[in-house]
């Protein structure tokens, strides 16, 4: 059989690996090294050449469209295409499973996946319950805590009382109640899906010994950011006959604040007997340029298990440095040179700006709207997270299952239907003293005497109107079961009201999702559809998705992400910003110890994001939930060698006036600067006070030098500086 396709274009390193005899293997590397290349290659190879038949091999990526991304390549690499391999996130492998075997992991047919938002509000309905008080134990920590625990494998009969530690207490009988509420109620959430995927199969020795004996190829890609259940998922699925494959990168572990343990990658090697080592050293995305300042940056991390990472693809160009007035001079200049870029032959979609956080995205998404470029934004509010989809689904999933109290709290009032506060508290309350679904509570209330009669009615036809839809959409096409619980339930007709006139319209995402439902294709694996209806796989791919802001390389115009979420990926002109001390590294980052080695690892990753160009950025001031702040370049970019770096100053006219005026050209309105003389005293909000030493510049651009009091010389922007003559 001629298997060189296989190998032909891989490097020896990477033939190695991929052609290595069964075992276990570590492939250890770092940025753009060809792991997932590999990884993809070694799946091929153990079927053509090992033998090993689709359905044996299991595979786990980062994210869904990853999966997909691979699912594609393998089916161009082999004759028989990927048909019967396992090929998904931890999530989804863990949500499969669990459909699979319902019954064992007692979960009711047709349970639902709790997406955050939702799994806020559960929790939140849970101290409430509990009648404490929410500021002293805010909601949000604990939801985080709780999936902390489940992150962990443990369930609330393993944690332990500490004597002395109330809150402890707190968190853990929220834990047990909020844990018995989703269990009532079929729902699961993500910590949970993988949780219980594990105790699935630790717990059922017949299931086990399937998944063992089925499953004898086990890969999983990224691995420095598996946490400690996906781990023993690994480990419990491979027993003593599997064979596992793994690559990763210790200098990319950025999920630690999520639960994610690099220390698996050392872990691997001890407890998988006989695991070897393969490293590979060339990168094939980025310029010598582009990589020698990753490696510079990342060398000042402790505690590395360190790697080589060479390149022959030349030098290329310098990485651009661009120190801007304020964060929407950034973005202007972002979206300049994305214009050069597309005037110089390439296209939008090769350019992708990643920041720190989701905030950020704002000032970029005005600048590139009002230049008329197209762009898409990942991991802010996603399509399945919006307030008129959960809307929406919340019936569906009514539908599917009345249990569902998250769906029921959505739909009951929303449209506006008569049922207030007062009546739903009663249904809350009649539910918790009789164990009772919301549902089934409602339906005791619309007898009881405690409510008002008009109350009673309003909640008889909430319960009509879900008969009524049930009985209708029974034969419908998923399509247009949608369509008519949004007419039928009043949806579609309050979002129009709403919406009128606004640009973002609701009832566009109202048609999208009829569309998305029209597009939906059940996975055409027989065995993971097996006893899924096709709304419930709709229903859980909308909340599998709601969960994943991963962007896709190759997507049309400028695409805008969270360095997080760019994990894997690689695109020709990368502009990394906001690269300032306090937003990158972020301030909490700093005095925590282990977190600004992350924030370092982060750079790493964006910086190895650029195959050609990279263009960083930082603003002088910026402006965040409303104030000014004045931060100080990143000390990552202190750590970039200054030959790597070409400093693009902004274009100003250095004019030496006796006097200094500038006009706020930014913002809504032009407010007059007071006009400054060298030698003027000055006070600041944030650095008090000083005396103006020097300017550069005119107008809008102006910049005086302060030599302040107690905060040393700094130079400021004058429209922004906030200074007053003293
Ligand atoms: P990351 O750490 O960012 O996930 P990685 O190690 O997984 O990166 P890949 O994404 O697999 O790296 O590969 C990086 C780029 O190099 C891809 O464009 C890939 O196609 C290319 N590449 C990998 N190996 C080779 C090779 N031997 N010859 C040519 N190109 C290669
Ligand atoms: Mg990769």
């Amino acid at each position: 059989m001629d298997v060189s396709h296989l190998l032909d274009d891989l490097n020896p390193a990477q033939r190695e690996a991929v052609s290595a005899p069964p075992g276990h293997y570590l492939v250890l590397a770092g940025a753009g090294s060809g792991k997932t290349r590999v990884l993809t290659h070694r799946i091929a190879w153990l079927n053509e050449v090992l033998g090993v038949p689709t359905h044996g091999i299991l595979s786990v990526t980062f994210t869904n469209k990853a999966a997909g991304e691979m699912r594609h390549r393998i089916d161009l690499q082999l004759r028989n295409g990927s048909r019967g391999m396992w090929i998904g996130t931890f999530h989804g492998i863990a949500h499969r499973l669990l459909r699979l075997h319902f019954t064992e992991a007692r979960l009711p047919d047709g349970f639902q996946v709790l997406d955050s938002d939702d799994q806020l509000r559960l929790v939140k309905r849970v101290v409430q319950g509990l009648e404490l008080d929410e500021g002293k134990f805010p909601p949000k920590q604990i939801a985080w805590w709780i999936n902390e625990q489940k992150d962990e494998g443990r369930r609330p009969q393993h944690i332990q009382p500490e004597p002395n530690d109330d809150w402890l207490e707190v968190r853990r009988r929220c834990y047990a109640a909020y844990q018995e509420r989703c269990d009532r109620a079929g729902l699961v959430d993500f910590a949970e899906l993988l949780l219980r995927a594990h105790e699935l199969l630790r717990d059922t020795p017949a299931l086990l010994s399937h998944y063992r004996a089925r499953f004898g190829q086990i890969l999983v890609d990224e691995f420095q950011d598996t946490n400690a259940i996906q781990y023993a998922f690994v480990r419990v699925l491979a027993g003593d006959t599997g064979q596992v494959f793994v690559v990763g990168d210790d200098d990319q572990a950025i999920y630690g604040w999520r639960g994610a343990k690099v220390e698996n990658v050392q872990r691997f090697l001890k407890d998988f007997p006989g695991a070897q080592t393969i490293r590979l050293e060339q990168n094939y995305r980025s310029t010598a340029n582009i990589l020698g300042a990753a490696n510079a940056v990342i060398a000042h991390n402790p505690d590395r298990i360190g790697k080589q990472l060479w390149t022959d693809s030349g030098d290329g160009e310098a990485i651009d440095l661009y120190a801007a007035y304020n964060e929407m001079d950034e973005a202007r200049y972002m979206v300049e040179r994305a214009r050069q870029w597309v005037r110089d032959g390439g296209s939008y979609s090769d350019v992708a700006v990643l920041y720190r956080s989701n905030a950020q995205s704002r000032a970029m998404e005005e600048a590139l709207l009002a230049e008329q470029v197209p762009y898409r934004v990942y991991g802010g509010m996603r399509f399945f997270e919006r307030a008129e989809i959960k809307d929406t689904l919340a019936y569906l999933r009514l539908l599917t299952n009345r249990a569902d109290d998250a769906a029921f709290e959505r739909a009951v009032n929303t449209p506006a239907r008569g049922i207030g506060d007062r009546t739903l508290d009663e249904v809350r309350r009649t539910a918790r003293a009789q164990q009772l679904s919301l549902w089934e509570a409602a339906m005791l209330c619309t007898q009881s005497s405690a409510l008002a009669a008009r109350a009673r009615n309003a909640l008889a036809s909430f319960i009509t109107l879900v008969g009524q839809l049930n009985a209708a959409v029974g034969e419908l096409e998923l399509k247009d079961k949608i369509d008519h619980v949004l007419v039928h339930s009043g949806l579609r007709e309050f979002y129009e009201k709403e919406s009128k006139g606004q640009l973002d319209s609701r009832t566009d995402n109202l048609d999208e999702l009829v569309s998305v439902a029209s597009r939906f294709v059940r996975s055409d694996d027989e065995e993971a559809a097996a006893g899924m209806s096709e709304l419930v796989a709709f229903l859980s791919y909308a909340s599998l998705e709601a969960g994943e802001g991963q962007a896709q390389a190759g997507e049309e115009g400028v695409q805008l992400m969270t360095l997080h979420s760019a994990k894997g990926l690689e695109f020709p002109l990368v502009f990394l910003v906001g690269l300032e001390d306090g937003l990158f590294p972020s301030a909490r980052s700093v005095d925590e110890p282990g977190k600004l080695e992350e924030e370092r690892r982060l750079a790493y990753v964006g910086i190895t994001r650029a195959r050609q160009k990279l263009v960083l950025c930082y603003a002088e001031s910026r402006r965040i939930h409303g104030s000014d702040n004045y931060n100080v370049p990143s000390r990552f970019l202190r750590e970039i060698p200054k030959d790597l770096l070409n400093e693009v100053r902004p274009k100003v006219q250095v004019s030496r006036p006796a006097q200094l005026g500038a006009t706020r050209s930014y913002g809504q309105a032009a407010v007059e600067v007071p006009a400054l003389k060298l030698g003027t005293n000055v006070s600041h909000p944030k650095f008090g006070g000083g005396v103006v030493i020097d300017y550069e510049g005119s107008g809008a651009h102006a910049r005086v030098q302060v030599q302040f009091d107690e905060a040393g010389a700094k130079w400021l922007v004058l429209a922004y500086a906030n200074l007053s003559p003293q």
